[in-house]
């Protein structure tokens, strides 16, 4: 298979898109963007910095008082349905984008079409569905109250690169639906997806402005939108590290905020679970997208009667994933992002080595053929205790931590002894006990007997350092509205 074949969209330096036009960094610099299955640049992005920034943000806020105000909400269901059409339509290119730049395999970026579709069709359906209150009050006299709910103006989104196809939705599809308009940075190292759904917004009538693309640094053009002036909300998706300092740049002038950061979840299994399943269930919800995913079960604890028999038959079943380059639909799982995560990611397998635990699958780079790209595969660890560095940082690679606990109140103690609280599961056939930890264990996302189910209509919101702010469902409307009063004395 031919790993480096061009596409007509990557034939061309691919541009930032402010203000309805495709237009070079200001500065005309660019920066590569890497294939991590070959190591090879895959093509030159624009370099957005402060001063695209500014331009973007003018953009957004005249799109704002302009003519966006004048979509009415059918106007913008519309549009939203449009853009779906016309991202089904032309999905196996976002598909084969995504794959390339941040190095999912191609069998799971085409998954993501259903996921793709049903977001931008639910925010659809909530933009006709935005509703103030009216209240009865005790004024003497004839006095009507009520509110009214409006766009609360200029979102910055901000992204990270393990799963961009997705992530710029959680921004795109809210801010179409109320009328807000959006500065978007991709992540540096996986901008692709987010400029071609921009030419797919902008072919299904987007209004200029609208909604901006800026490709560039987190310090340089991440920065100076998190900190510009004119930007009513953050919308960040992140590391806890940089979402600290989000929030420390929102406070300049009380931009509303919403974070949603890492985590390490834990995926409890216990003696009574049907093994086949958990095994199978708890390898996917650590090993999935190459353990780049923020609800990741990472750290898999397991009742100790069960304990020797599911680690061996763990390791068993994660040397059978296929790990490859992530075009080739025969792979199950793809490469690390970049070279720098590759070094993170196998230092902390080190790490684990030195504190003591022991690495029973996987563990060290691959080589032969894949030895351009950067690949790690599904690596097991026992032996380790939930005070190890493996267990309380979050590695975000395929590095499972498996942890024995004795009874479900110790499950509880170990799941909750974390900074985070973002994803978890529970495989038991005793739905009392699923039902106690579910309860107990403080997270924004649990599952029982499966791991990692999500749709758009269903909110979830973090907890801790994992952030917060709802995301899908209609409460995450709610987060780019802002509720005004209004007292009308009528006699
Ligand atoms: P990151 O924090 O390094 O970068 C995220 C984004 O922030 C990128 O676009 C980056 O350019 C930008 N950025 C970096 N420094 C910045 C700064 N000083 N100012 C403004 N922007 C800045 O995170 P990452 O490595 O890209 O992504 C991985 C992290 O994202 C993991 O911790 C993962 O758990 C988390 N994540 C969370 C969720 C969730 O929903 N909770 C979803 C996906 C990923």
């Amino acid at each position: 298979m031919d790993y480096t074949q061009q596409h007509p969209f990557l034939k061309q330096p691919k541009k930032l898109f402010i203000g309805g036009d495709w237009v070079d960094a200001l500065s005309g610099k660019t920066f590569d963007v890497v294939n991590p299955s070959t190591g090879q640049v895959i093509v030159q992005v624009a370099e957005g910095a402060a001063a695209d920034v500014d331009r973007a943000v003018a953009a957004a806020r005249a799109a704002f008082e302009g003519p966006w105000s004048q979509f009415k909400p059918f106007d913008r269901q519309a549009l939203l349905l449009k853009i779906a059409d016309l991202a089904e339509e032309r999905f196996d290119e976002l598909a084969w984008l995504e794959t390339l730049d941040m190095g999912a395999p191609i069998a799971r970026t085409a998954m993501f079409k259903r996921f793709l579709l049903q977001a931008l069709r639910f925010y659809a359906a909530q933009a006709v569905g935005i509703y103030g209150e009216t209240t009865k009050n005790s004024f003497p006299g004839d006095m009507l109250s009520y509110s009214l709910r409006d766009p609360i103006g200029v979102v910055a989104g901000i992204i990270p690169w393990n799963g961009p196809l997705i992530s710029q939705l959680w921004s795109i599809g809210p801010t179409l639906a109320t009328g807000c308009t959006l500065v978007l940075k991709p992540a540096e190292d996986a901008p692709l997806s987010a400029l071609a759904l921009a030419q797919i917004m902008q072919d299904a009538g987007l209004p200029d402005g609208v909604v901006n693309v800026v490709p560039g640094y987190g310090h340089d053009a991440g920065a100076a939108l998190a900190s510009h002036p004119d930007v009513d909300k953050i919308a960040f998706t992140g590391s806890t590290a940089t979402g600290r300092r989000i929030m420390e740049m929102a406070a300049t002038n009380m931009k509303r905020v919403s974070v949603e950061l890492g985590g390490k979840s834990a995926d409890i299994v216990f003696g009574d679970a049907d093994l086949d399943r958990a095994v199978a269930g708890a390898a996917l919800g650590c090993f999935n997208n190459t353990g780049q995913i923020c609800y990741a079960g990472s750290r898999i604890l397991v009742q100790r009667s069960i304990h020797d028999d599911f680690v061996q038959r763990l390791a068993e079943y994660a040397k059978t994933l296929k790990v490859g380059h992530s075009i080739d639909p025969t792979s199950q799982l793809g490469p690390i992002v970049s070279a720098r995560q590759l070094q993170t990611v196998t230092s902390y397998i080190d790490i684990a080595r030195e504190g003591g635990a022991e690495v029973i699958a996987g563990g060290t780079r691959l080589g032969g053929d894949l030895a351009g790209g950067f690949f790690v595969p599904p690596t097991v660890l026992v032996g380790v205790s939930n005070d190890m560095r493996v267990a309380r940082e979050e590695i975000f690679g395929p590095v499972a931590s498996v942890i024995p606990f004795d009874d479900a109140a110790d499950a509880v103690r170990i799941a909750n002894d974390t900074q985070y609280g973002l994803g978890g599961a529970v495989w038991t056939r005793d739905l009392s006990t699923a039902h106690r930890v579910v309860r107990a264990v403080r997270t924004g996302m649990m599952w029982v007997n499966c791991y990692g189910a999500t749709e758009p209509a269903v909110t979830s919101e973090g907890f801790r350092m994992s952030g917060f702010g709802a995301k899908g469902g209609r409460r995450h409307i709610d987060e780019y509205l802002y509720t005004k009063s209004v007292w009308l004395k009528l006699d």
